[in-house]
C-alpha cells in the first residue's frame, strides 16, 4: 500500500457500522495422511509423518506438542505456506494442492488470518495502518476501497484498542501489539484464524488477555487454530491434537487417527527405591 493511500485514509474517524466484521462462513478442514519430507544433502527426514484430522467449524482448536514436534510445520502446510510431500488437505471440502502459487496466495488472503508470536507489524505504520496494509494485500473483502478505513477501525475496535489506532507499535505494548496484529488478521474477514504460539512472547497477565480474546473469536463464527507447547492452553481448547516427533500422539474432538503411542508422564517416572 502507497503511503499515500493511507495518509489520504487518516482524516477522519468512522463509526463502526456497515462494514463490521460480519459473522464468518463455517469452515471445517480436513487433514489426509499428510507427509511433509525434507530432504538434506545427507538424509531424508520425516517431519510430518501420516497425519490425519478434522478441524471442527468455529471450534477453538490447538496444535500442541513439545518443541520440534511439528507443529509450525502443519501451520504453514494449512495456509498453504509450505506443501505437504504427500496426502492432502481440504478447506471446506476443496483440496488445498490443486491451487497455483498465485491462486494460493489470493486463496489465502481470503480465508485466513495469520497471527505470529513475535507480532510482525510493521513498525513505520501505525496501528490503523498495519490493518489498512492487510485489506490492500488480502483484497479487501469485497468492500469498495473508501470503507477500508471503516472497517479496519472496526477490526480494532473487536480487538479492544481502536483508541489506539494512531500508534505506532513500538508505542504500543506486546499485549497491545499482539492485538493489533489480531485485527490484522481479521481484516479481510477470513472464516479462520490462525496463530503460532500467540501468546509465547507476551507476560502471563497480556497472554491470558489474549488468548480469551482469541478464544471469543469462535462466538463470532470463526475457526481459531493455535499452535501452543503450553498444556494449559492446549486444555482449554474445544478439540485439539497433540505430536510427537511428527506423529499424532493424543487427540480431542479431533477426529484423528494416533499413529504414535503417548507415553504417559506417569511410565516415566522412576519408581520410589529406584530402578533394580
Ligand atoms: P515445532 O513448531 O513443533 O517446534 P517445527 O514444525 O518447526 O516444530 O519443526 C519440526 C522438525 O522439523 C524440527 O526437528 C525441525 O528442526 C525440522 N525442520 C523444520 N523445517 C525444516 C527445514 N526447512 N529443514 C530441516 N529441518 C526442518
Ligand atoms: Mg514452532
Amino acid at each position: 500500500m502507497s503511503r499515500l493511500f493511507v495518509e489520504s485514509t487518516m482524516h477522519e474517524t468512522p463509526s463502526v457500522s456497515s462494514t463490521a466484521v460480519a459473522q464468518g462462513t463455517q469452515a471445517t478442514v480436513r487433514v489426509e495422511h499428510l507427509y511433509r519430507v525434507i530432504e538434506t544433502h545427507s538424509e531424508k527426514k520425516c517431519i510430518v509423518d501420516d497425519v490425519t484430522f478434522t478441524i471442527p467449524a468455529q471450534s477453538l482448536f490447538a496444535i500442541n506438542g513439545p518443541s520440534g514436534s511439528g507443529k509450525s510445520t502443519i501451520l504453514n502446510l494449512l495456509t498453504g505456506i509450505d506443501r505437504p510431500t504427500s496426502g492432502q488437505i481440504l478447506f471446506e471440502g476443496e483440496p488445498l494442492r490443486a491451487k497455483s502459487e498465485n491462486a494460493l496466495a489470493q486463496w489465502r488472503g481470503h480465508h485466513v488470518g495469520i497471527v505470529f508470536q513475535f507480532f510482525q507489524l510493521i513498525p513505520t505504520l501505525t496501528a490503523l495502518e498495519n490493518v489498512l496494509l492487510a485489506l490492500e494485500l488480502g483484497g479487501g473483502d469485497g468492500l469498495a476501497r473508501r470503507q477500508w478505513r471503516e472497517r479496519a477501525y472496526s477490526c480494532l475496535e473487536v480487538v479492544g484498542i481502536h483508541d489506539l489506532a494512531k500508534r505506532l507499535p513500538d508505542q504500543l505494548s506486546g499485549g497491545q501489539q499482539q492485538r493489533v496484529a489480531i485485527a490484522r488478521a481479521l481484516a479481510n474477514n477470513p472464516p479462520v484464524i490462525i496463530a503460532d504460539e500467540p501468546t509465547g512472547n507476551l507476560d502471563s497477565h497480556s497472554a491470558q488477555q489474549v488468548f480469551e480474546l482469541l478464544a471469543s473469536l469462535t462466538q463470532q463464527g470463526k475457526t481459531v487454530i493455535y499452535v501452543t507447547h503450553d498444556p494449559q492452553l492446549a486444555a482449554q481448547a474445544t478439540a485439539r491434537i497433540e505430536l510427537l516427533d511428527g506423529h499424532i500422539a493424543d487427540h480431542t474432538n479431533a477426529d484423528a487417527i494416533v499413529t504414535i503411542e503417548r507415553v504417559p508422564t506417569e511410565a516415566l517416572r522412576i519408581p520410589t527405591g529406584g530402578l533394580r
